[in-house]
Protein backbone atom coordinates (compact mmCIF):
# COMPACT_ATOMS: atom_id res chain seq x y z
CA UNK A 1 0.00 0.00 0.00
CA UNK A 2 1.09 3.72 -0.77
CA UNK A 3 1.93 5.81 1.97
CA UNK A 4 2.76 9.09 -0.29
CA UNK A 5 2.72 9.21 -3.76
CA UNK A 6 3.94 12.42 -5.63
CA UNK A 7 3.06 13.04 -8.91
CA UNK A 8 4.60 15.74 -11.72
CA UNK A 9 5.69 17.89 -8.86
CA UNK A 10 7.30 21.24 -10.00
CA UNK A 11 9.02 23.33 -7.66
CA UNK A 12 10.24 26.70 -8.48
CA UNK A 13 12.41 29.27 -6.12
CA UNK A 14 11.95 32.68 -5.86
CA UNK A 15 9.45 32.34 -8.83
CA UNK A 16 11.95 31.79 -11.71
CA UNK A 17 14.38 28.83 -10.76
CA UNK A 18 12.28 25.50 -11.85
CA UNK A 19 13.99 23.13 -9.60
CA UNK A 20 11.65 19.62 -9.67
CA UNK A 21 10.88 19.36 -13.34
CA UNK A 22 7.67 16.72 -13.15
CA UNK A 23 8.62 14.43 -10.46
CA UNK A 24 7.16 11.26 -9.72
CA UNK A 25 7.88 8.76 -6.87
CA UNK A 26 6.04 6.28 -4.62
CA UNK A 27 6.80 5.39 -1.09
CA UNK A 28 5.44 1.91 -0.13
CA UNK A 29 4.05 1.88 3.40
CA UNK A 30 6.60 0.38 5.83
CA UNK A 31 9.28 0.69 3.58
CA UNK A 32 13.06 2.41 3.28
CA UNK A 33 12.64 3.69 0.53
CA UNK A 34 15.63 6.08 -1.08
CA UNK A 35 16.00 9.31 -3.14
CA UNK A 36 19.72 9.01 -4.66
CA UNK A 37 21.44 12.14 -6.94
CA UNK A 38 24.11 14.22 -7.14
CA UNK A 39 24.36 17.52 -5.65
CA UNK A 40 21.62 19.84 -6.53
CA UNK A 41 19.66 17.49 -8.07
CA UNK A 42 16.55 18.52 -5.82
CA UNK A 43 16.75 15.53 -3.48
CA UNK A 44 16.37 17.75 -0.38
CA UNK A 45 13.73 20.43 -2.22
CA UNK A 46 11.44 17.09 -2.88
CA UNK A 47 11.68 16.50 0.88
CA UNK A 48 10.85 20.26 2.10
CA UNK A 49 7.80 20.08 -0.59
CA UNK A 50 6.62 16.93 1.68
CA UNK A 51 7.52 18.09 5.24
CA UNK A 52 6.07 21.98 4.35
CA UNK A 53 9.02 23.52 4.45
CA UNK A 54 9.66 25.15 0.93
CA UNK A 55 7.25 27.46 1.81
CA UNK A 56 10.15 29.89 4.48
CA UNK A 57 12.68 29.43 1.84
CA UNK A 58 10.55 31.06 -1.21
CA UNK A 59 9.86 28.05 -2.54
CA UNK A 60 6.41 26.89 -4.53
CA UNK A 61 5.25 24.22 -5.84
CA UNK A 62 3.33 25.15 -8.95
CA UNK A 63 2.42 22.06 -10.10
CA UNK A 64 1.40 18.30 -9.34
CA UNK A 65 0.69 16.33 -6.45
CA UNK A 66 1.49 15.14 -2.96
CA UNK A 67 -0.93 12.66 -1.92
CA UNK A 68 -0.73 10.96 1.95
CA UNK A 69 -2.52 7.92 2.98
CA UNK A 70 -4.70 8.66 -0.21
CA UNK A 71 -5.50 12.26 0.24
CA UNK A 72 -3.82 15.70 -1.05
CA UNK A 73 -1.50 16.88 1.42
CA UNK A 74 -3.91 19.20 3.38
CA UNK A 75 -1.32 22.21 4.40
CA UNK A 76 1.84 23.23 3.81
CA UNK A 77 2.51 24.10 7.43
CA UNK A 78 5.52 22.19 8.72
CA UNK A 79 3.48 22.37 12.43
CA UNK A 80 0.39 20.16 10.39
CA UNK A 81 2.44 17.83 8.63
CA UNK A 82 4.10 16.72 11.69
CA UNK A 83 0.72 16.49 13.43
CA UNK A 84 -0.16 14.02 9.89
CA UNK A 85 2.35 11.85 11.19
CA UNK A 86 5.59 12.85 9.05
CA UNK A 87 8.60 14.61 10.44
CA UNK A 88 11.46 15.51 8.47
CA UNK A 89 15.24 15.06 9.74
CA UNK A 90 17.03 18.14 7.85
CA UNK A 91 20.60 18.16 6.54
CA UNK A 92 22.84 19.06 9.26
CA UNK A 93 20.84 18.55 11.86
CA UNK A 94 20.12 21.73 13.37
CA UNK A 95 19.80 20.59 16.79
CA UNK A 96 19.16 23.08 19.66
CA UNK A 97 23.04 24.18 20.83
CA UNK A 98 21.82 25.65 24.12
CA UNK A 99 19.17 23.10 25.41
CA UNK A 100 20.31 19.85 27.04
CA UNK A 101 20.22 16.48 25.21
CA UNK A 102 17.17 15.63 27.15
CA UNK A 103 15.55 19.29 26.36
CA UNK A 104 15.97 18.90 23.07
CA UNK A 105 14.16 15.31 23.18
CA UNK A 106 11.67 17.03 24.98
CA UNK A 107 10.89 19.56 21.97
CA UNK A 108 10.41 17.04 19.78
CA UNK A 109 7.33 15.81 21.42
CA UNK A 110 5.52 18.81 21.66
CA UNK A 111 2.83 17.45 19.38
CA UNK A 112 2.69 14.19 21.18
CA UNK A 113 0.32 13.81 24.30
CA UNK A 114 1.71 14.15 27.52
CA UNK A 115 1.16 10.09 27.95
CA UNK A 116 3.26 9.15 25.55
CA UNK A 117 6.68 10.89 26.38
CA UNK A 118 8.40 8.73 29.08
CA UNK A 119 7.58 5.71 26.88
CA UNK A 120 9.11 7.87 23.70
CA UNK A 121 12.23 8.73 25.52
CA UNK A 122 13.12 5.25 26.85
CA UNK A 123 12.92 3.69 23.33
CA UNK A 124 15.17 6.53 21.93
CA UNK A 125 17.75 5.68 25.11
CA UNK A 126 17.48 2.12 24.19
CA UNK A 127 18.16 2.55 20.40
CA UNK A 128 20.83 5.50 21.35
CA UNK A 129 22.58 4.73 24.87
CA UNK A 130 25.03 7.15 24.35
CA UNK A 131 22.04 9.96 24.70
CA UNK A 132 21.19 8.26 28.02
CA UNK A 133 24.63 8.97 28.98
CA UNK A 134 24.92 12.34 28.04
CA UNK A 135 21.44 13.71 28.51
CA UNK A 136 22.30 16.86 31.14
CA UNK A 137 24.71 17.47 28.56
CA UNK A 138 24.10 20.90 26.03
CA UNK A 139 23.93 19.37 22.82
CA UNK A 140 26.16 22.10 20.94
CA UNK A 141 28.91 20.45 22.74
CA UNK A 142 28.12 16.31 21.68
CA UNK A 143 29.97 15.09 18.57
CA UNK A 144 28.73 14.94 14.75
CA UNK A 145 27.88 11.79 15.14
CA UNK A 146 26.29 11.98 18.75
CA UNK A 147 24.30 15.16 16.91
CA UNK A 148 22.93 13.00 14.38
CA UNK A 149 21.82 10.41 16.98
CA UNK A 150 20.40 13.22 18.60
CA UNK A 151 18.24 14.79 15.36
CA UNK A 152 16.84 11.05 14.94
CA UNK A 153 15.96 10.41 18.41
CA UNK A 154 14.31 13.80 18.59
CA UNK A 155 12.09 12.77 15.37
CA UNK A 156 11.45 8.91 17.04
CA UNK A 157 9.79 11.33 20.16
CA UNK A 158 7.37 12.37 17.63
CA UNK A 159 6.02 8.87 16.93
CA UNK A 160 6.36 9.49 13.06
CA UNK A 161 4.52 7.15 10.55
CA UNK A 162 6.33 8.79 8.15
CA UNK A 163 10.35 10.11 8.57
CA UNK A 164 12.26 11.88 6.14
CA UNK A 165 15.58 11.46 6.75
CA UNK A 166 18.26 14.21 4.58
CA UNK A 167 21.74 12.66 4.49
CA UNK A 168 22.46 11.26 7.87
CA UNK A 169 25.70 10.36 6.90
CA UNK A 170 26.85 13.85 5.92
CA UNK A 171 30.44 14.03 7.60
CA UNK A 172 30.43 10.75 9.83
CA UNK A 173 32.93 8.69 10.00
CA UNK A 174 32.66 5.29 8.49
CA UNK A 175 31.58 3.03 11.02
CA UNK A 176 29.33 5.84 12.82
CA UNK A 177 27.73 5.93 9.54
CA UNK A 178 26.53 2.55 9.73
CA UNK A 179 25.37 2.69 12.94
CA UNK A 180 23.13 5.40 12.20
CA UNK A 181 21.67 3.07 9.35
CA UNK A 182 21.30 0.21 11.62
CA UNK A 183 19.21 2.05 13.70
CA UNK A 184 17.21 3.69 10.64
CA UNK A 185 16.63 -0.05 9.91
CA UNK A 186 15.73 -1.19 14.03
CA UNK A 187 12.88 1.90 13.82
CA UNK A 188 11.62 0.68 10.23
CA UNK A 189 11.78 -3.03 11.46
CA UNK A 190 10.34 -2.10 15.13
CA UNK A 191 8.53 0.59 15.06
CA UNK A 192 6.41 0.15 11.72
CA UNK A 193 7.97 3.96 10.82
CA UNK A 194 8.24 4.25 6.85
CA UNK A 195 11.25 6.41 5.74
CA UNK A 196 12.29 7.83 2.82
CA UNK A 197 16.04 8.21 2.63
CA UNK A 198 18.00 10.95 0.78
CA UNK A 199 21.72 10.21 0.85
CA UNK A 200 25.28 11.14 -0.82
CA UNK A 201 26.47 7.06 0.45
CA UNK A 202 24.47 5.58 -2.11
CA UNK A 203 26.25 2.27 -1.48
CA UNK A 204 24.88 2.31 2.10
CA UNK A 205 21.48 3.75 1.66
CA UNK A 206 20.85 0.99 -1.80
CA UNK A 207 21.51 -1.86 1.05
CA UNK A 208 19.62 -0.89 3.32
CA UNK A 209 16.39 0.25 1.23
CA UNK A 210 13.63 -1.86 -0.10
CA UNK A 211 13.21 0.56 -3.13
CA UNK A 212 15.13 3.15 -4.73
CA UNK A 213 14.97 6.14 -7.10
CA UNK A 214 17.94 8.40 -8.85
CA UNK A 215 17.11 11.61 -9.53
CA UNK A 216 19.03 13.84 -12.09
CA UNK A 217 18.16 17.78 -12.60
CA UNK A 218 15.05 17.56 -11.18
CA UNK A 219 13.13 14.49 -12.58
CA UNK A 220 13.96 10.38 -11.29
CA UNK A 221 15.71 9.12 -14.10
CA UNK A 222 15.63 5.24 -12.65
CA UNK A 223 14.03 3.03 -10.01
CA UNK A 224 14.24 -0.16 -8.78
CA UNK A 225 14.52 -2.75 -5.97
CA UNK A 226 17.27 -0.98 -3.47
CA UNK A 227 19.11 -4.18 -4.87
CA UNK A 228 18.38 -4.26 -8.45
CA UNK A 229 20.55 -0.73 -8.31
CA UNK A 230 22.86 -2.12 -6.04
CA UNK A 231 23.95 -4.85 -9.21
CA UNK A 232 23.02 -2.41 -12.32
CA UNK A 233 26.04 -1.66 -14.28
CA UNK A 234 24.67 1.84 -14.90
CA UNK A 235 24.66 3.24 -11.29
CA UNK A 236 27.63 1.02 -10.27
CA UNK A 237 29.49 3.27 -13.06
CA UNK A 238 27.90 6.71 -11.91
CA UNK A 239 27.37 6.20 -8.31
CA UNK A 240 28.90 3.73 -7.14
CA UNK A 241 32.44 4.63 -8.39
CA UNK A 242 32.34 1.15 -9.74
CA UNK A 243 33.37 -0.04 -13.84
P1 LIG B 1 22.70 18.32 -2.20
O1 LIG B 1 22.99 16.87 -2.38
O2 LIG B 1 23.86 19.20 -2.60
O3 LIG B 1 22.13 18.67 -0.86
P2 LIG B 1 20.08 18.33 -3.45
O4 LIG B 1 19.90 17.27 -4.49
O5 LIG B 1 19.48 18.07 -2.11
O6 LIG B 1 21.61 18.70 -3.32
P3 LIG B 1 18.60 20.79 -3.42
O7 LIG B 1 19.18 21.25 -2.12
O8 LIG B 1 17.20 20.36 -3.44
O9 LIG B 1 19.49 19.65 -4.08
O10 LIG B 1 18.81 21.98 -4.48
C1 LIG B 1 18.38 21.87 -5.82
C2 LIG B 1 18.62 23.20 -6.52
O11 LIG B 1 17.79 24.21 -5.94
C3 LIG B 1 20.04 23.71 -6.40
O12 LIG B 1 20.42 24.24 -7.65
C4 LIG B 1 19.95 24.79 -5.37
O13 LIG B 1 20.91 25.79 -5.60
C5 LIG B 1 18.54 25.32 -5.53
N1 LIG B 1 18.00 25.80 -4.24
C6 LIG B 1 17.86 25.09 -3.11
N2 LIG B 1 17.32 25.84 -2.12
C7 LIG B 1 17.12 27.07 -2.65
C8 LIG B 1 16.57 28.29 -2.13
N3 LIG B 1 16.13 28.37 -0.88
N4 LIG B 1 16.52 29.35 -2.98
C9 LIG B 1 16.96 29.25 -4.25
N5 LIG B 1 17.47 28.13 -4.80
C10 LIG B 1 17.55 27.05 -4.02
Amino acid sequence: MSLLNVQNLEVVYNDVVLVLKGLSLNVAKGSITTLLGANGAGKSTTLKAISGLLEGEDGKATSGTILYKGQPMSSKSPEKTVRQGIFQVMEGRRIFEDLTVEENLRCGAYTQPAKNFSGNLEKVYTYFPRLRERKAQLAGYMSGGEQQMLAIGRAVMASPELLLLDEPSLGLAPLLVEEIFDIVKKINKEEGVTVLLVEQNARMALSLADYGYIMENGRIVMDGKGSELLHNPDVQEFYLGLS
